[in-house]
């Protein structure tokens, strides 16, 4: 799959880099909706973001004013010249979507998980030339959200782009829904001509963490950041908590780094060869240790198979994690990164016992 290249659609429709989408969460009125783009025609935004069916966890609250609300963007495309956005979730919306010359879809985080629908907006919308993106599903699951992508591609949607929003957990976390970078890293070093764009406010869940997550994301060399913008947060009819002023939309904007691509100066390269050198020496190192050890794990193995004796010795296991946890700790580095590292050097070590216990 090789969607058009991002920087082709971004200066197809003159987009800036990075790509800032904003805007309300929901269009609540006419009057919100004209009042926020108004704001935001002299910020960084380039794209009009506004919620028109509103996927909402409890049945009550408010879902959106429905097609009522397309004339509305189309407004605002008239009187700001930014492009408008909208949120499609089945195939009467996308033919809507259509019909209204929305410039840019895209699929939400529960859209995403159910691969059904995801098809039947695929058809509907089959060869359209609009920019469609496709949000990440609510699970940490990289599969099913490649998997959206390419139902998309099938249907010769080519302005193809990923959102990246976070992951729903138990898990007790800062965050509303938790980053896990490593899945949109995995997404790009896939698919590097798909452009992705974070949305910090999703991700947060709160108007604090917003700058930071920005941050990361411009950081890891995210194509644009979508952030939910209203006039009047805390009287918003939904995401009141996460959702920011265009005036704190423009501070934030100028306080973002955007990093270079890569180093250009001659010193600074040649500084870095130097030092990608010693790590690739490093991993070398790393390697042929995790190797020994493995051997060494194996006559283990035989030992136990000779006596009968089970693969899981816990207490020694719970040793060896304390004293590489302790000793970690003492060198600099992080108890979760000790653990999470040793667990997988445990597994790996069970798995190579199982096979000589087993044979
Ligand atoms: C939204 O963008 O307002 C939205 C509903 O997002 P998500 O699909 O990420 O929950
Ligand atoms: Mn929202």
């Amino acid at each position: 799959m090789k969607s058009k290249n991002f920087s082709t659609w971004l200066d197809n429709m003159k987009l800036s880099h990075p790509l800032v989408i904003a805007g309300p969460c929901s269009a609540e009125t006419e009057e919100q909706v004209m009042a926020v783009a108004h704001e935001l025609k002299n910020t960084d935004a380039t794209v009009f973001r506004a919620g028109v069916w509103k996927p909402r966890t409890r049945p009550g609250t408010f879902e959106g004013n429905g097609e009522k609300a397309l004339p509305w963007l189309q407004r605002v495309k008239k009187e700001t010249g930014l492009l408008i956005a909208i949120e499609i979730a089945n195939a009467e919306h996308a033919k809507l979507a259509l019909k209204y010359d929305i410039d840019i879809l895209w699929l939400g985080a529960r859209t995403t998980v159910n691969p059904f629908a995801v098809q039947e907006i695929a058809e509907a919308i089959q060869g359209t030339e609009k920019i469609v993106l496709v949000k990440n599903p609510i699970n940490p699951d990289l599969e099913l959200w490649i998997g959206g992508i390419e139902r998309l591609f099938k249907m010769g949607v080519e302005n193809l782009g990923a959102i990246h929003r976070g992951f729903s957990s138990f898990r007790k976390s800062k965050y509303r829904n938790i980053p896990s970078w490593q899945i949109p890293i995995d997404l790009k070093a896939k698919y590097p001509t798909i452009p992705i764009i974070n949305d910090p406010s999703h991700i947060c869940g709160n108007r604090d963490g917003i700058f930071e997550v920005s941050q990361i994301a411009l950081d890891l060399k995210f194509d644009g950041l979508m952030i939910e913008t209203h006039c009047n947060p805390d009287e918003a009819w939904s995401d009141a908590k996460q959702q920011i002023k265009p005036a704190r939309l423009v501070e934030i904007m100028d306080e973002l780094k955007v990093r270079k691509d890569r180093f250009v100066k001659e010193k600074s390269i040649s500084k870095l060869n130097a030092l990608r050198k010693e790590i690739n020496a490093k991993d070398d190192q790393l390697l042929e240790t995790l190797s020994e050890r493995m051997a060494l794990v194996e006559s283990i193995g035989k030992a136990k198979k000779e006596s009968n004796v089970a693969i899981l010795q816990n207490t020694r296991w719970q040793e060896i994690l304390k004293k590489v946890i302790d000793t970690g700790e003492e060198q600099g580095l992080s108890k979760i990164f000790i653990e999470k590292i040793f667990k997988a050097i445990h597994q790996e070590s069970i798995a190579h016992q199982e096979k000589i216990i087993n044979d």
